[in-house]
């Protein structure tokens, strides 16, 4: 994975959560080359997520070219909702549970096998959900939590990522 960390969280703990969530979505999936850039996003209390199928990335003017493994992945931490700690569990769940999701599009892009596509093609697109692309990666979850890929069992990884946001983060000493 190369990893572009824009936040305070530690690449470590980073690299833990992104690779377990390639690993929940049960499937073949290359990560090593895979440009992930995560930043903290101080305006939602959800995570954002896309990726991108691209062979080099630049992002911006001062930034050098950088060459992928068929894709990229732009991920935002959310901001704290609440300074309860069930909060930042959920809310770490939902990182791991986007992440899981873009990887299921990176694996299309690496896929040698011809997949339909409705993103990108000309004329109107259907609303989000109902693209072939984004209900593929629904079927690819579904069938890994049916083989024991479940949220549950990435629990410890998820936790020490909201253990690291919240020592990075919150403004509240007692947690
Ligand atoms: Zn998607």
């Amino acid at each position: 994975m190369k990893l572009i960390n824009k936040t305070r969280l530690s690449d470590k703990v980073l690299e833990n959560i992104l690779r377990d969530a390639a690993k929940a979505l049960n499937k073949r999936v290359r990560t090593t080359g895979v440009v992930v850039k995560v930043v903290y996003n101080k305006k939602s209390t959800y995570t954002n997520g896309w990726a991108l199928k691209c062979d080099t990335i630049k992002w911006g003017k001062k930034d050098k070219r950088i060459k992928t493994d068929k894709g990229v992945i732009h991920i935002s931490v959310p901001c704290l909702y609440d300074e309860l700690k069930d909060e930042y569990t959920k809310q770490a769940t939902g990182f791991f549970e986007t992440m899981r999701h873009e990887w299921g599009h990176v694996s299309d892009f690496q896929s040698k096998k011809k997949l339909a596509f409705d993103q990108g093609l000309n004329g109107r697109r259907r609303n989000h959900g109902n693209r072939l692309e984004e209900r593929r990666v629904h079927q690819y979850i579904e069938a890994a939590e049916k083989r024991g890929h479940t949220t549950d069992k990435y629990m410890n990884v998820i936790s020490q990522f909201a253990e690291e946001v919240i020592k990075k983060y919150s403004k509240n000493m007692y947690l």
